[in-house]
């Protein structure tokens, strides 16, 4: 088994995915000219989970990877809101949260845009209104663009963010 792996790895076969690398390779391209024109080259984004199950959270988390590797093209993930430049919002909106999204919200500098991802905020997911949901997101924020799917993998999540940049 391990000869035949090792056989795959040093053929390529394991890594290499033509369709995925020419498709990442003009959305990278295309990311970076965006980010460079409409941020000065340097796109923070403030992650905030208002109640999802980590799957988003764990597509987001693989845009840091070598492979995806984000922060290349210029699009951090920074740990407060007052350094955001965009709220990523995941997840099904709370009550409990409610409070502690809008005030993240209120800390990020203007101009300042919502990216919702995943099918949660949209309440398009598997969750249904209850006595603890409080949503659809729409209901307390703007949102600029909402990036589909349950969960969306990082390439449906890169398409996304390069939508929203055309956008603006
Ligand atoms: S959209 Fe799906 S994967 Fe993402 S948080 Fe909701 S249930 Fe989980």
């Amino acid at each position: 088994m391990i000869k035949f792996w090792n056989k795959r790895a040093k053929l390529g076969v394991i890594t290499e995915k033509p369709e995925l690398e020419e498709s990442l390779k003009k959305i990278r391209k295309e990311i970076k000219e965006s980010v460079k024109k409409h941020f000065a080259g340097s796109l923070a984004i403030r992650m905030v989970d208002s109640g999802s199950c980590n799957a988003c959270e764990a597509e987001c988390n693989a845009l840091s990877n070598p492979y995806f590797d984000l922060e290349r093209l210029g699009i951090y993930f920074v740990a407060s809101p007052r350094h955001a430049d965009v709220m990523l919002l995941s997840g099904v909106m709370t009550f409990n949260m409610t409070p502690h999204v809008k005030e993240a919200y209120a800390q990020i500098p203007s101009p300042k845009w919502v990216i919702s991802v995943g099918d949660c905020p949209m309440m398009q997911a598997p969750y249904e209104r209850t006595y603890a949901i409080n949503a659809p997101v729409t209901e307390h924020l703007q949102v600029t663009h909402h990036i589909a799917g349950c969960p969306p993998n990082p390439l449906e999540i890169m398409e996304g963010l390069l939508e929203f940049l055309r956008k603006i």
